[in-house]
């Protein structure tokens, strides 16, 4: 069973919390109708979740939601992915906003789950997932990279896991 990776946008991909422009960003200006955004990105993030699309499957799970496959991805060299849906926030007593819907979008497969907002709740929630929290002043890093390669080397990354209830 090949794993997914949730992707969050903003924080590992674009570390809105760096000073300035973080060696190998570059800032790019997203204007969709009278909106407009500001966000870093580093094409090497491209080729590295490229080239890791072949051990998992790639899913946006940002609160871009759609955007993220509109505005963001072809900005990446990324190809249109699923994409995680948040359709009405419930707040959560702790940890991320986001664990409820991940856990009925992934089911039973496996997962690995790149955010800034991810942490110990998620880890205890998902024993079996690579939680991988992200610092949003810095984004994705060679190491989370390397971690995420690793795991995915390893059997039980590829293996169902029962369903939180
Ligand atoms: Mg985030």
């Amino acid at each position: 069973m090949r794993p997914l990776l949730l992707l969050d946008f903003d924080g590992p991909l674009n570390p809105h919390r760096a000073d300035g422009v973080p060696p190998g960003y570059e800032r790019h200006e997203i204007t969709e109708g009278a909106k407009t955004w500001r966000v870093l990105l580093n094409p090497v993030h491209g080729v590295q979740l490229n080239a890791l699309a072949d051990s998992f499957d790639l899913v946006w799970a940002s609160s871009w939601e759609h955007g993220a496959n509109r505005l963001l991805g072809p900005l990446l060299g990324l190809p249109e992915l699923p994409t995680i849906l948040w359709p009405d926030r419930a707040p959560v007593r702790r940890g991320s906003w986001k664990a409820p819907y991940v856990a009925d979008w992934v089911g039973d497969r496996p997962f690995a789950w790149v955010d800034d907002e991810v942490g110990e709740s998620e880890r205890a929630r998902f024993p079996q997932a690579l939680i991988l929290p992200v610092d949003a002043r810095a984004g994705l890093t060679d190491q989370h990279f390397a971690v995420l390669r690793e795991w995915v080397r390893k059997p039980f990354a590829h293996k169902a896991f029962p369903r939180d209830s």
